[in-house]
């Protein structure tokens, strides 16, 4: 049995990420962490878990062997690496930490353990871009030439707090979205970025300095040249993903989301197919990856070093944004 402890009493795990641990066999939730103590006991109370706790050395040295750290992003960092060195795997939300190099500490720090760490970054898992992936992989819209990604949403009003107030706590579209754009091209292209070019936007919603619109132009190591889109404030735009090749293209629709929806269309010479794909839900298989990497078989679906470069991708969005000039990908690795 793995047994987990929550570090964070927040949104996403109540949304998706306690069901998807109790989904697994061979899985508990054993304590969760609040940085309030009547906050972390009414939490534990409303999702059934049997320990509650105030200060991250108590959750530490509970019956854990795995951390999964769904804090405010400033936070990552320093929990991520005393579960690290208190022998826990740690399952992080993304971004991994505020700075690609924090990031980077916290991949060495787990490699050193000979800990599992890794990355959510969900969309990997949706069978919508497993199927791209492998249509990609094996040929079916011949070389890849182009990608579009449209992920600009309406931030819902339960999540304006931090991510458009707070730009210590790591606040803002960049860190919040376009590191999963930037892992999802990775992922579906078999692609790794050189440089981005990048306009952000405060459109009315966040404040203190913080973006909560981001357009994105990324080049890749194939000579692909790909376009992102983020926001928080677009309530009807609907989200999508396309990869445009030398024989065909694909075209998804819905999803750039958090549940197993969506299509994806192949358009060819020969016409236009839908892609059939598993609708698991995005998070079960997350947590089944992970469980398989604890007991030594396989990856986490996104790993330590998928999150460097996601997040590298993303700072180094924002000073292209900064300075206005392109800005290269380097993720050290
Ligand atoms: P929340 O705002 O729900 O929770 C973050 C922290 O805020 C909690 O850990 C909690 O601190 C504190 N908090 C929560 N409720 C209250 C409250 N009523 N009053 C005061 N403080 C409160 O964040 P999210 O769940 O939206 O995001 C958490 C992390 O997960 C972020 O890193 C984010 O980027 C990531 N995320 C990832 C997603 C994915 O699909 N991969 C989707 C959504 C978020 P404490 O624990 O101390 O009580």
């Amino acid at each position: 049995t793995v047994k987990w402890g929550l570090n964070g009493a927040s949104t996403i795990a109540r949304q998706f990420m306690i069901n998807a641990i109790r989904a697994q066999p061979n899985s508990e939730i054993a304590a969760v962490m609040s940085s309030s103590p009547e906050r972390a006991t009414a939490y534990a109370k409303e999702n059934g878990i049997a320990l509650a706790v105030s200060t991250l050395d108590a959750l530490l040295g509970s019956d854990i062997d795995a951390v999964y750290i769904s804090t405010t992003n400033e936070l990552h960092l320093e929990q991520a690496l005393a579960a690290i060195k208190a022998g826990k795997h740690v399952l992080c939300e993304k971004p991994l930490a505020l700075t690609s190099a924090d990031a980077r500490t916290m991949v060495a720090a787990a490699k050193a353990a000979g800990l599992v760490l890794g990355t959510n970054h969900h969309l990997r898992n949706a069978g919508a871009h497993r199927a791209m992936r492998e249509a990609i992989a094996s040929g079916r819209i011949g070389k890849p030439i182009a990608a579009r990604v449209f992920h600009s949403v309406y931030l819902p009003e339960n999540l304006q707090g931090w991510r458009i107030t707070r730009p210590e706590a790591g606040g803002g579209v960049v860190l919040d979205i376009t590191v999963h754009d930037a892992d999802t091209l990775r992922f579906v292209l078999g692609d790794d970025p050189l440089e981005v070019t990048a306009f952000t936007q405060s459109a009315g919603m966040a404040a203190g300095g913080l973006e909560d619109g981001a357009m994105c132009i990324w080049r890749f190591k194939s000579g692909v040249i790909a376009q992102s889109h983020e926001g928080f404030t677009t309530k009807f735009a609907g989200t999508g993903f396309e990869v445009h090749g030398s024989e065909g293209s694909l075209i998804a629709k819905d999803v750039m989301t958090q549940k197993p929806i969506g299509s994806v269309l192949l358009r060819t010479a020969q016409g236009e197919e839908e892609l059939s794909f598993d609708r698991e839900d995005l998070y079960v298989r997350s947590l089944r990856q992970f469980h398989a990497a604890i007991g030594g078989e396989g990856q986490p679906s996104a790993t330590g070093e998928d999150g460097v470069w996601s997040l590298t991708s993303a700072e180094a969005a924002l000073q292209s944004a900064r300075s206005g000039k392109s800005v290269a990908i380097d993720p050290n690795l």
